[in-house]
């Protein structure tokens, strides 16, 4: 049966492909129906990574580090109990018999409906065992995994195939190779958020907010994803799919022909130069910045070092990454962002539930309640300094006492390096995030304070407007055009050049080309975005006239009816 459905476009492009059903984040795992004669062996296995587990289990105990915290036995005691309880141990059983479908499948499942019951919890304890039962529960696929069991013949690698999901974090989307899938699709999740942020970077086509998509598609099905219009299609007659087709190849057409603006200057039809920057996540995403001609790496998001691993990188690994991601860039400037953990980008193992993750220890707030992980990240950072053109942009400021802090860490960091005779740039310049309200207000002292600026948009959205960016059942009020957003942003960007501090736009808003003249009209020369949309931007940029659009700009910003806020932006990008 052929139908459509309609969720949040948040990476652009056609694809058309086979699906690929996954779950949870890191319960993510293939669902798939297994052959009558298959299903007794299925259980046969699930016991077996059952056992092997307990095994595990005792052994750990018997091999107990001496150093360990006494909690360390009670913190086995608790997996255990959890992994041998009905739940876990006989309900996925069940649920193969009747079912017949793949031990993992039906783990997952059970985790799933067990972590909702925790979540009910009003005790704030018990809610936080949510993530116990995950964890047993990725132990068991861990073992599940050695040892594979019937997998449909289907697993196709002749076909594209696009990646359905409930949701997706980050952390998962970021182990994916570049075009390994041909879209992603999931249930929930924001335009801004950062599972969308890295689809965008990986260039590949995605859409989320979509609700019930992995539910109503089945394993294998025909899909068309449309990433403009946020618009999926299930099974599609021929006509519909030789339409796609068509629209797929004008799409990628298109995009070749804007890359030959590459080596172009991005000047303004009356001569202003614009600096055209990329957001990177790793240093191997230079190449693609380079390859569509950002002049620079206007945000590379640190975090993303950490994330995935069992041990977090260390001072010499992050410097190998920095000195290479400075290299790579020639002495353009590359501006590294301190560690933005926490909120929806948590370090294994660490997953703490709070209340309010957006507005808990993340960014700068987190980097200073590690002092350890901090300094390391600050010597790796000011020693791949002395290696090319680096500056440091510090995450998530709200406060002077905050921003004196980190200053005088990496004062500090400065101070050891040259007292064991380490090289770094001295100069080195150190920039904040404004991406929370009271920043921007006080924009003043931080400009005074710092060496450039950035506006995180995505951010400065979220917290003004109080809209969480990954919840797609208030995505439809996320709204850039909000007045008390356009103000801040005015604020802050003429403030900055009063004060002669360059400033820059690094959230979703700067690749966004409905509001690339609106920022320039407030006074914007610098936006950094995802590598792939540098040409779109460019192109804005070059038929541009800034003088022409100064008065509608400030009729915009002097409006306050969304109607009328659209039509005057509508007129500015005619
Ligand atoms: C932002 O908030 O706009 C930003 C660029 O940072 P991030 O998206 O990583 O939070
Ligand atoms: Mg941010």
């Amino acid at each position: 049966m052929s139908f459509t459905l309609h969720g949040i476009s948040v990476s652009s492009g056609i694809a058309i492909g086979h699906a690929h059903l996954v779950s949870h984040t890191s319960l993510e795992v293939a669902h798939y129906i297994l052959p009558k004669h298959f299903v007794d062996e299925e259980m046969a296995r699930f016991d077996a990574a059952l056992e092997a587990t307990r095994k595990e289990f005792s052994s750990l105990r018997s091999n107990r580090p001496a150093h360990a915290v006494a909690e360390f036995d009670a913190f086995l005691e608790l997996h255990q109990m959890i992994m041998d309880d009905p739940l876990l141990s006989v309900a996925p059983r069940d649920m193969i018999a009747k079912e017949h479908c793949n031990a993992e499948w039906a783990l997952k499942v059970q985790t799933e409906t067990l972590v909702a019951q925790f979540n009910e919890f009003e005790d704030a304890y018990l809610r936080e065992r949510q993530t116990d039962v995950k964890q047993v529960a990725e132990r068991l696929l861990k073992r599940l995994a050695g040892h594979p069991g019937h997998q449909p013949s289907t697993a196709r690698h002749d076909v594209e195939t696009i990646l359905v999901a409930h949701d997706l974090s980050p952390a998962d989307l970021i182990q994916f190779k570049p075009q390994q899938y041909a879209a992603f699709i999931t249930d929930v999740g924001g335009a801004t958020s950062h599972t969308a942020i890295v689809a965008r970077s990986l260039n590949t086509p995605c859409v989320v907010g979509l609700h019930h998509a992995r539910e109503l598609v089945r394993e294998d099905d025909m899909l068309i994803l449309d990433g403009e219009q946020g618009v999926l299609i299930v099974n599609p007659d021929k006509t519909i799919l030789a339409e796609y087709k068509l629209r797929q190849s004008e799409w990628e057409l298109e995009r070749k022909k804007l890359k030959r603006l590459r080596t172009a200057r991005a000047n303004t039809l009356d001569g202003s130069l614009i600096e055209l920057h990329a957001n990177i996540e790793k240093p191997e995403d230079i190449t693609e910045a380079r390859e569509n001609g950002a002049t620079g790496i206007g945000l590379f998001r640190s975090e993303f070092l950490f994330l995935n691993r069992d041990t977090l990188p260390g001072e010499e690994e992050q410097f190998e990454a920095y000195r290479a991601a400075a290299s790579g860039m020639d002495g353009q400037p590359v501006v590294i962002r301190t560690f933005d953990l926490g909120a929806d980008k948590q370090i294994k193992g660490m997953e703490r539930v709070a209340n309010n993750p957006a507005l808990g220890l993340r960014a700068i707030r987190y980097c200073l309640a590690e002092p350890q992980l901090f300094r390391a990240q600050l010597r790796a950072l000011l020693r791949a300094t002395h290696y090319g053109n680096i500056k440091i942009l510090i995450p998530m400021l709200s406060s002077v006492s905050e921003l004196n802090q980190t200053l005088q860490f990496v004062a500090a960091t400065k101070q050891s390096l040259s007292s064991e005779g380490i090289p770094y740039n001295n100069e080195v310049k150190i920039g904040g995030m404004i991406e929370i309200p009271a920043a921007a207000l006080a924009i003043e002292v931080f400009a005074k304070k710092l060496d450039f600026l950035s506006i995180g948009t995505n951010d400065l959205i979220q917290y003004t407007l109080a809209i969480d960016r990954t919840d797609e059942e208030v995505a439809h009020l996320y709204d850039p055009l909000h007045p008390a957003v356009l103000h801040l942003l005015s604020h802050v960007i003429s403030i900055s050049n009063k004060f002669d501090v360059p400033v820059s736009v690094c959230g979703e808003m700067a690749g966004e080309l409905a509001y690339t003249r609106l920022l320039l009209g407030l006074g914007l020369r610098q936006f950094s975005m995802f590598s792939a949309q540098v040409p779109s931007i460019k192109q804005r940029v070059l038929t541009t006239s800034l003088p022409e659009i100064a008065a509608l700009t400030q009729k915009i910003l002097r409006a306050d009816d969304p109607l009328k806020i659209r039509d005057l932006l509508g007129r500015l990008n005619a």
